[in-house]
């Protein structure tokens, strides 16, 4: 070449390599004439359809689609062709399905042109396969599925459960989970089975025992935890791993034709496996299927992971409350003789004896603290048991508040601090309530504003009523609560850092649990350096 093209040459070479390209291009391209029979089939066209050019020219354009597209197909073809329009993405409105030479339909995205010839029209399509682009979607919605599943209950054995009934949804025929006992035994926690499958097959073997020291379909992920992949599975593979003559029976009924097993593992260890199987009527599993069941098997581990770790921190839970339970129970007896003692100790004291006096106090003041922390102790575990019976009667909220703030009184003095009752006088209406419980509630509320607040400060008892209940609030000029430590004060055993002190972090709790079980509500405002109020609501009686 010279250089110096003539016109011809260039139109020549022009063409020479377009249709260089659109041979090359990895769409298929294919032309049909007005009856839609094919004229021209790409290479791209043959990798996608899996027919050679020369086994489709000359044939109608049906072959390459399912008959159930067919009669709307050529229908749209025609209206199209009546159209003004001379080029249109097809499937716009809903996707489109091809036929490949093996039988399998595919989702496809194709463009269609037209060019008026002599008689009629003829037609290109551009048609790009998107089974790709369609898998990965799918295998990202059933993921999201499956997260959603796992994260929907702490009980292990329902949330697989679930996840094995969403795999044989999507993924396979058959799925079976197994978990490995703390004692390294195998447990058959669940055979689900395709709608289309053999329900009787999946419940013969879900009986199945497996044992760890003979080989089976799973042994090299539970040893192992690397996940397994056999995309063609031969009879004697199947022989090789039965179990037993019964385990090689029903996988013959299933037909199984290809499997795959994942761990279910959690960091370093591997807590149990997934089984996949697939019969004949499946495609067999590829790489990419093994990839997104290895990751169901992450996700259901970890969530096996937490369910276990869920379990074993409410056994504590529980063992940690009995244990409360009864040694609180027990302490009680000793601690009624040291009373006794004390006060034998104390009648008997010779006149003059201070110093003696003073450690029998200071014995006194502790047995009280013991005796107030064990009081506590049993009482938030008969409010957990539901067991805080309440006796209600018509009661005066003045003389609580008034009885409330006489137990604080002496600590109020030593530190400067006035309490005021500015209940007296509210117009309260009738309210049906257990005055010992509320007077618990407010014993405690007065108590920690008159522990918090500083020498020289303040601590006042209001009511309002209305709205059908009474409001009672109790504020102080002490340090107040932080935002961060708001929402947690009401909780058992509880207490903030800066506070620490002698408390078990337990009389908000009962608090709530008393004011509950009247059928109100308790809630603090405070603010770092401003104060705290508490506020309960009574319900009035009816
Ligand atoms: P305890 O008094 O035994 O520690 P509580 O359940 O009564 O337990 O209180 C829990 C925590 O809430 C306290 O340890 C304290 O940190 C905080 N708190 C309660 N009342 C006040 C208050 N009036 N001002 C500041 N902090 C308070």
């Amino acid at each position: 070449m010279d250089g110096t093209w003539t016109l011809a040459d260039n139109d020549r070479d022009a063409e020479a390599r377009f249709s260089g390209l659109v041979q090359l291009a990895s769409d298929a391209i294919i032309s049909i004439d007005a009856s839609q029979t094919i004229t021209f089939f790409n290479r791209g066209a043959e990798l996608i359809f899996g027919w050679m050019a020369e086994e489709v020219v000359g044939n109608s354009l049906e072959m390459l689609l399912p008959p159930s597209a067919r009669a709307m197909h050529g229908e749209h073809v025609r209206r199209f062709g009546e159209s003004p329009v001379r080029a249109r993405r097809m499937g716009e409105r809903q996707a489109i399905t091809g036929l490949r030479r093996d039988g399998e339909e595919f989702p496809a995205e194709a463009s269609i042109v037209k060019v008026e010839v002599p008689g009629g029209y003829a037609y290109t399509v551009v048609l790009r396969d998107v089974s790709e682009q369609h898998r990965a979607r799918e295998q990202q919605r059933f993921l999201l599925e499956v997260g959603q599943l796992l994260a929907s209950s702490l009980d292990m054995e329902t949330t697989l459960s679930s996840v094995a009934e969403a795999a044989v949804g999507f993924l396979a025929d058959y799925c079976v989970v197994d978990l490995v006992d703390d004692d390294g035994e195998v447990r058959r926690i669940r055979v689900a089975a395709h709608r289309t499958a053999d329900e009787e097959a999946a419940l013969l073997l879900r009986e199945v025992e497996v044992e760890r020291g003979r080989p089976h379909l799973i042994s090299r992920v539970l040893e192992e935890g690397l996940p397994e992949l056999v995309s063609r599975v031969e009879p004697e593979l199947l022989e090789e791993l039965s179990q037993n003559e019964a385990h090689r029976e029903v996988l013959e009924r299933i037909g199984v034709a290809s499997y795959m097993a994942v761990p279910l593992r959690s960091r370093e260890r591997v807590l149990g496996a997934l089984l996949l199987l697939g019969g004949q009527g499946r495609r067999p599993f590829d790489e990419q299927d093994l990839r997104l069941a290895e990751e169901v098997g992450l996700r259901a581990g970890m969530a096996v992971e937490n369910a276990k770790l869920y379990r074993d921190a409410q056994r504590a839970i529980q063992e940690r409350d009995d244990i409360l339970g009864v040694v609180s129970h027990d302490l009680g007896n000793p601690l009624q003789a040291i009373f006794i003692g004390i006060e034998a100790l104390d009648r008997r004291l010779p006149e003059g004896s201070d110093g003696t006096a003073y450690y029998l106090s200071a014995i006194r003041s502790s047995a009280g603290m013991m005796q107030r922390l064990i009081r506590e102790l049993l009482e938030v575990r008969r409010m957990e048991e539901g067991q805080l019976p309440l006796t209600r009667r018509d009661c005066r909220i003045p003389a609580l508040v008034q009885e409330a703030l006489e137990v604080s009184g002496p600590l109020a003095r030593v530190k400067s601090i006035a309490l005021s009752n500015e209940v007296e006088g509210v117009d309260i209406p009738p309210l049906d309530i257990d005055g010992d419980r509320v007077l618990q509630v407010l014993s405690n509320l007065v108590g920690n504003a008159v522990k918090h607040t500083p020498e020289g400060g303040e601590v006042r008892v209001t009511a309002t009523p209305g709205g059908g209940e009474v409001r009672v609030s109790v504020s102080d000029t002490g340090p107040g609560i932080s935002a961060e430590d708001r929402p947690h004060v009401f909780e058992r055993f509880w207490r903030a850092e800066r506070t620490g002190g002698t408390g078990l972090g337990l009389g908000l709790a009962i608090a709530r649990g008393i004011v509950l079980a009247h059928g109100g509500r308790i809630w603090v405002e405070s603010g770092e350096g401003e104060g705290s109020t508490f506020h309960f609501t009574l319900p009035q009686a009816d």
